[in-house]
C-alpha cells in the first residue's frame, strides 16, 4: 500500500476580483497561494517518477511523466489497465505538443487551432520523444491540451508531457469526484489533486487527424457537427456504429463504464420505462432508475438517479450515476435513452458500452 497524498485545491475564478465583488479578496489570493504550492509539490512528484490524479475538464486523469517508461508502468499497474490500450499525452501549450510529433498536416494544424485548449484528443504522427508504452507501440500518439485551470496550471509546473488515462479501476465508470478516485486509488497511486467534481463528466472526443479527413474514434464534448462546422467532411470509426468492426482506437474495443449492477437500456416513453420497472418487480427484483429529472418525477422505482434537466447535466451525473447504485441497494438499474444530437452522441456511446441490454417496447 501506498501513502496516497490528497491535496485539497481550489480553484480561483477570475470573475472572484471583479469590481464590487463582496468576497474577501485577502483570503481568496491566501487559497490560491496556498493552492499553487500544493499544484507545484504535485508536479515535483510527476517530474520525479510518481503518480498523481488531478482534475480536467472532462475527467480526472491518473497523470505520470510520459517520457519516463517506468513512471507510466504505475499507470498500468494502478488501474489494472490493459498494456495496449495507448494513453494520451496531456500538455499545457502547442509548442509543447509539437515536442511529441512530426510536423502537422494542415488539417491536424486547422483542428488544433480550432478546437485546443478543449475536451479533444488528438491523434497525431508520434515523433518517439514519449515512452513507447504511452503509445502501446503505435506509430501515431493521442495528445490533449485541457482547459480546466489546475490541469493547466500542473501540466505547465511539470514542463514535461503527462500521460493521463481516466482515473479510475480499469473497467469502472470513469471519476467525475475526487471520492471516485479516492475509492479505486487510494494506497495504489502517489498523489491526488481534488478539485472537487468535473464540469462535462465524460471523456474527451478522440480525433484521428493524420489524414486528410478526420476520423471521430470515441465521441465526447466536441460534436461531429462542430468538427463538421469548421473542415466539412467527418468520418465516423465504423465501430462506432457496428459492433461487428475492430475500432481503431484500441480502448474502445473493452467493455467500459460497467457499474457493481446490471444495467439496461430502456428505449420508447415513460410507459414503456414503468412497464419495464413493474416486470422486474414481479420477478423480485428491486429496481434503481437512472433519467432525467421529468421521468423520474413521472415513473415509480425501488430508488432512483435523477441526472438533471437537460443533456449537459445528464452528461456530468452519469458517472456517478452509475457508481451510486451498490449491490444491496438494488439488483437491476434501468436507465432511459436520449437523443443523439449533440452531447448526446457521447451520452448514448457511453451507456451502449455500460449495458448489458437494450429493451425495445416496440419489438418486445
Ligand atoms: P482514456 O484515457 O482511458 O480515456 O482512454 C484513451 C482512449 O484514447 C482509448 O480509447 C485509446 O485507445 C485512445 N487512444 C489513445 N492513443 C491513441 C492512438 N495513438 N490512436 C488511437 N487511439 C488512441
Ligand atoms: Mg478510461
Amino acid at each position: 500500500m501506498k501513502q496516497t497524498k490528497r491535496w485539497i485545491v481550489t480553484p480561483v475564478q477570475p470573475q472572484s476580483y471583479k469590481e464590487n465583488d463582496q468576497t474577501d479578496i485577502t483570503k481568496e489570493l491566501s487559497t490560491t497561494t496556498m493552492s499553487k504550492q500544493m499544484i507545484q509539490e504535485a508536479a515535483t512528484m510527476l517530474r520525479a517518477g510518481f503518480t498523481v490524479a488531478f482534475p480536467t475538464e472532462t475527467v480526472y486523469g491518473l497523470g505520470a511523466d510520459a517520457t519516463n517508461e517506468t513512471a507510466v508502468n504505475r499507470i498500468f499497474e494502478a488501474k489494472g489497465r490493459p498494456a495496449d490500450n495507448p494513453l494520451i499525452a496531456h500538455v499545457a501549450t502547442k509548442e509543447q505538443l509539437m515536442r511529441l510529433v512530426e510536423p502537422l498536416t494542415p488539417l491536424a494544424q486547422l483542428m488544433i487551432d480550432t478546437f485546443a485548449p478543449g475536451p479533444i484528443t488528438f491523434v497525431l504522427k508520434s515523433n518517439g520523444t514519449c515512452a513507447t508504452n504511452v503509445t502501446a507501440g503505435l506509430q501515431t500518439i493521442g495528445v490533449r491540451l485541457p482547459e480546466h485551470p489546475i490541469a493547466h496550471e500542473l501540466l505547465q509546473a511539470c514542463d514535461v508531457p503527462i500521460a493521463a488515462p481516466s482515473a479510475n479501476t480499469s473497467g469502472k465508470p470513469s471519476p467525475t469526484a475526487a471520492d471516485h478516485v479516492w475509492t479505486d486509488l487510494n494506497g495504489r497511486i502517489d498523489g491526488l489533486l481534488d478539485g472537487g467534481t468535473t464540469g462535462i463528466g465524460l471523456e474527451s472526443t478522440v480525433v484521428d487527424c493524420t489524414e486528410d479527413i478526420p476520423i471521430i474514434l470515441r465521441p465526447g464534448a466536441v460534436t461531429r457537427e462542430q468538427i463538421e462546422a469548421v473542415v466539412g467532411h467527418v468520418m465516423i470509426d465504423p465501430a462506432l456504429l457496428r459492433s461487428d468492426s475492430k475500432p481503431k482506437a484500441p480502448g474502445m474495443k473493452y467493455t467500459h463504464y460497467a457499474p457493481d449492477v446490471p444495467l439496461w437500456l430502456v428505449e420508447g416513453s415513460v410507459k414503456a420505462i414503468q412497464d419495464s420497472i413493474n416486470e422486474a418487480r414481479l420477478v423480485g427484483k428491486k429496481v434503481g432508475l437512472l433519467a432525467c429529472d421529468e421521468t423520474v418525477q413521472m415513473v415509480e422505482a425501488d430508488r432512483v438517479y435523477p441526472l438533471g434537466t437537460n443533456i449537459q447535466e445528464v452528461a456530468a451525473h452519469l458517472y456517478d450515476g452509475l457508481r451510486d447504485f451498490k449491490r444491496s441497494d438494488v439488483d437491476l438499474i434501468l436507465c432511459e435513452t436520449f437523443s443523439e444530437e449533440g452531447l448526446g452522441g457521447a451520452v448514448m456511446n457511453r451507456l451502449r458500452k455500460a449495458a448489458q441490454r437494450v429493451i425495445n417496447s416496440a419489438t418486445e
